[in-house]
């Protein structure tokens, strides 16, 4: 990556005989927003505490701007990171707290306070400069807190699950806002959550972290759409997956048949021959149900049982038995006309390009 801020060359982390990080390899540009997204224990924090020099690697490089800072300690690193802590000083202001960063640099108290306030209504919170940290809300809190962090004007700012300790509603609101501060300042945000959604909604980039592995990087339609491993499908969304046996490769695509017209399509996987058995997956959104066969040109089609109706407010999920296994399809509830009852015989299809091959059955 041409002007890439950080860099991870193999990096290992071993604590005792855990591997929590293995051989990661990727770089962050300039003004990204980057999260590393994954379960608990896959090793996003360490990475994260890595890249900042909190945590020594056990193997590999970590580049700042082109230079080996690997054994460098976080305060004689070129580039200024910053680690974005939840917690206030209780007994100082917003405005103080906001500030000390400044005060630590000796900056002279008028400029720390213009600073301040100017950074207080990036956030949207001015007004709120006299008040003490327990007479704010979670969110107003979590907003000094990235205050804090950004008057330093870090090159890069880490965060890690910034937004755990808060309601769900909250979250999303200040995923929002998250992104919006890290766009205005261009401040690079490395970002560590569990959250799929979270992640989706704010990165510009994703690595999806696995047992101490990246098993994918992209942009978050990347992700979602091609989804690369098993694990990567299944952890971001929802999913069906299915066994497939193929029937014919036919140019770029195989065909899997089920009895007269049903038939399951993808793209041609490297390696892919008649008789050898895959994993494939479709999102739920992308199948559609009817009690009409579906038509697709080229696309995949399935007659099958209606299981369940699962009422979501938003979205209906439609569970279907079909030869080739379960597939669930989510219709949105806007959708006028589609009244369909348990035990209905229905007809699902989805789109060939809607189809991802996840790999080889037996993996
Ligand atoms: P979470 O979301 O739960 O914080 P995580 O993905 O951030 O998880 P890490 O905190 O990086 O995961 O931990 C990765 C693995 O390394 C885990 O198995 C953890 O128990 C182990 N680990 C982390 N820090 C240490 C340490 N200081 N000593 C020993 N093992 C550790």
């Amino acid at each position: 990556m041409a002007d890439a801020l950080i860099t991870l060359e193999a990096v290992s982390k071993r604590f005792g005989t855990v591997e929590a990080v293995r051989a990661s390899s990727f770089s962050i540009a300039d003004g990204e927003f980057f999260t590393m997204l994954g379960p608990s224990g896959c090793g996003k924090t360490t990475t994260l505490r890595m890249i900042a020099g909190f945590e020594l690697p056990s193997g590999g490089r970590i580049l700042l701007r082109g230079e080996d800072v690997t054994e460098v300690p976080p305060n004689r690193r070129p580039v200024n990171m910053v680690f974005q802590h939840y917690a206030l000083f209780p007994h100082m202001s917003v405005l103080d707290n906001v500030a000390f960063g400044l005060k630590l640099k000796k900056v002279p108290k008028q400029e720390r306070r213009r600073r301040a306030l100017e950074m207080l209504e990036v956030v949207a919170l001015d007004g709120l400069e006299q008040r003490k940290p327990q007479q704010l809300s979670g969110g107003q809190q979590q907003r000094v807190a990235l205050a804090r962090a950004l008057i330093n004007n870090p090159a890069a700012l880490l965060l890690d699950e910034p937004l755990g300790a808060l309601d769900v509603k909250l979250r999303r609101a200040l995923q929002l806002e998250l992104k919006r501060v890290q766009s205005e300042t261009g401040t690079t945000f490395v970002y560590v959550t569990h959250d799929q959604e979270e992640a989706l909604a704010m990165s510009d980039r994703i690595a999806v972290m696995n047992h101490g592995v990246v098993d994918q990087i992209g942009t978050p339609r990347e992700i979602y759409e091609h989804p690369t491993t098993p694990f990567v499908a299944d952890f971001v969304g929802s999913l069906n997956a299915l066994e497939v046996v193929i029937d014919e490769v036919v140019g770029d695509s195989v065909v899997c048949r089920f009895g007269e017209v049903g038939r399951v399509v993808a793209p041609a996987p490297h390696g892919a021959s008649s008789g050898s058995t895959w994993r494939i997956a479709v999102r739920p959104e992308r199948v559609t149900i009817g009690t009409e066969q579906v038509a697709f040109d080229g696309g995949s089609r399935l007659s099958g049982t209606l299981q369940q109706v699962v009422y979501l407010g938003m979205l209906t999920q439609y569970h279907v038995d079909t030869p080739a296994g379960r597939v669930v399809s989510h219709r949105m509830n806007d959708e006028a006309g589609l009244s369909l009852e348990t035990g209905a015989e229905v007809h699902v299809g989805w789109a060939a390009d809607h189809t991802s091959v996840l790999g080889p059955a037996s993996s």
